[in-house]
């Protein structure tokens, strides 16, 4: 399970490299994932969790700047676009 994980991890890296923050559209510092509470509005099957993973830059992740806040805000948005049309 562990290394699954990781394996993901490695994979989801690798295919968001080069990707902009997705707050700022600035050039992205590292990768970020957010579990959501409630991923059946996300796209997961029924009883399944699902893993969204995004770029984010340094200013956006700093401590104060409510960056899963903000980035869980987005990524609502989008999925709920895609999945209504
Ligand atoms: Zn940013």
């Amino acid at each position: 399970m562990e290394i699954e994980y990781q394996e993901m991890m490695e994979v989801m890296a690798h295919r968001l490299a080069g990707e902009p923050c997705v707050i700022c559209g600035a050039p992205s510092d590292g990768m970020g994932v957010f579990v959501p509470d409630n991923p059946e509005e996300y796209g997961a099957a029924a009883g399944k969790c699902r893993f969204i993973f995004y770029q984010i830059c340094d200013k956006c992740r700093a401590p104060g700047t409510k960056a899963l806040e903000t980035v869980e805000a987005i990524l609502m948005q989008e999925f709920t676009q895609t999945t209504m049309n």
